[in-house]
């Protein structure tokens, strides 16, 4: 039940009653403090007075008396009793006859008349008194006790008026602590009922809002920032992902239109075998993109979704790298281009070979496409600071410097005619990314135009996760 309810009321609720319990707590403390100190008082006067009463005491014989010493107005206030016991134990003076006559502890009159003071307490007609008994003696022997009574009036009174207080203080401090909690309470959540209305606000479709709130750099400020962080970037990642949908299907409407057109022309009246075949090898080629195109698009959503496992082997860089020049070393052939290799020793990695395969050959074949016939391109390997870092190297037509930073991100193409005429969809790069981040690395890039272009993968050595 507590749990739906408000947390300034919680915290409130909380606060009154820890404050309960320390005024509990010190209630008590004051309240014992206090008796105790008015007790010891009450017995210092009460054994003053019995000792001074001691030594105006005579003896007849063996029998104490105070026969003319005392008299009743020679009482001082607070005393409300005197006795006089005889060795045997027996009352001989008593002025506590007129109250009733209080009732003698034999335990404690045994120990004054063997010798020994005590403090007592007797009731007289249901009143309890503090009583000073003292053993009464001629100088040779004990021969009688004398008891001292006093009513604790006094002190009874002050912790009256104390509990009084207290019991009054009690609620009146604790109504004050819950408007005072409350009111603190809402103080300082008021930014987050502030910030709960903002939030409210913002929906799904437009996460352009932000709170913007004007807060200090406390616990509530750094919410209120991180609630606008985290609304930056799940806005970000709306706009990637439309962006992404909105090129995806852009992407796929281009080789499906062309297809069309194509048939569309071919069927506007009858043609021989080798036009159709024509046709027949356009449509083809069409669909090898159209296939590329989705391969590609499945690979970086089965990646956001980290569906792609990652197979940790031992692989040798210096024959992965061969590999992959071999693979392409047709296709350079054709176009012109010259492949090699550079790179010295062997280099042992742990990570998925298919993968980094992947990597180099859409790598190399960038290269390739984008270097003129008589160009070079060299892959190489080789470590630094702790990595491995493997490159493919270009002579070709380079990349203006506004385009680098974008190189990476999905559907970039720097000339979408040129590209789309080498067969690119513009997801190589993002594809080569995600391997690289993928296995803990990173991938860069270094050109200009006319210059060519150096890509360089850095993958950390001791890289072990199994799975991304
Ligand atoms: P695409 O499939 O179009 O090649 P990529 O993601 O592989 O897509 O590359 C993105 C863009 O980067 C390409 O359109 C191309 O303009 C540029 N690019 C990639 N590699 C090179 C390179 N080696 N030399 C020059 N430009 C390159």
């Amino acid at each position: 039940m507590l749990a739906a309810t408000p947390i300034r009321l919680r915290l409130t609720l909380w606060y009154v009653l820890l404050l309960a319990l320390i005024l509990g707590v010190f209630s008590v403390g004051v309240y014992l403090a206090l008796r105790h100190s008015l007790y010891t008082n009450l017995n210092n006067s009460l054994e003053a007075r019995a000792n001074d009463l001691a030594g105006l005491v005579r003896f007849v014989g063996d029998r104490p008396t105070l026969a003319g010493q005392i008299s009743t107005t020679s009482q001082d206030s607070g005393e409300q009793f005197i006795r006089l016991y005889d060795i045997s134990g027996i009352a001989i003076f008593d002025t506590s006859a007129d109250g009733g006559g209080a009732r003698t502890d034999a335990r404690a009159l045994s120990t004054a008349l063997s010798g020994r003071a005590v403090f007592d307490r007797v009731s007289i007609g249901g009143e309890t008194f503090q009583t000073r008994l003292v053993p009464l003696s001629d100088g040779a022997s004990i021969k009688g006790a004398l008891e001292v009574g006093r009513a604790p009036n006094e002190a009874t009174d002050t912790l009256r008026a104390l509990i009084l207080i207290l019991a009054l203080g009690f609620p009146i401090a604790l109504a004050l602590a819950m408007l005072g909690g409350v009111f603190l309470a809402s103080r300082a959540l008021s930014p987050i009922d502030k910030i709960t209305r903002l939030a409210q606000r913002i929906s799904g479709d437009d996460l352009s809002q932000r709170l913007n709130l004007k807060l200090p750099e406390d616990e509530v400020g750094r919410l209120a920032r991180t609630f606008d962080d985290m609304i930056g970037r799940l806005d970000a990642a709306f706009r990637r992902q439309q962006q992404f949908t909105a090129d995806a299907s852009h992407e796929l409407r281009t080789p499906l239109t062309t297809i069309k057109g194509q048939i569309e022309v071919a069927l506007t009246r009858p043609r021989g075998s080798d036009a159709y075949r024509d046709v027949l090898r356009d449509v083809n080629e069409e669909v090898d993109r159209l296939i590329r195109l989705v391969v590609s698009l499945l690979t970086l959503a089965r990646a956001d979704a980290r569906q792609i496992p990652i197979v940790r082997e031992a692989v040798e860089l210096s024959e992965l790298v061969a590999a992959s020049v071999e693979q392409v070393r047709d296709t350079a052939r054709e176009s012109g281009v010259d492949v090699s290799l550079e790179g010295s020793g062997r280099l042992m990695l742990q990570a998925d070979q298919d993968l980094l395969l992947q990597l180099l050959l859409n790598l190399l074949d960038n290269a390739i496409k984008y270097t003129p016939a008589g160009g070079k391109v060299i892959a190489s390997w080789s470590r630094r600071n702790g990595s491995a870092l493997l490159s493919v190297r270009d002579s070709g037509i380079g990349i203006s410097p506004e385009h680098l930073p974008h190189l990476f991100d999905r559907f970039y193409k720097i000339d979408t005619a040129r590209s789309r005429q080498r067969g690119g969809v513009g997801l190589g790069l993002s594809i080569c990314r995600w391997i690289a981040e993928a296995h803990g690395g990173s991938i860069s890039v270094e050109s200009a135009p006319d210059q060519g272009s150096t890509f360089s993968v850095s993958l950390p050595f001791d890289y072990l996760a199994a799975t991304v």
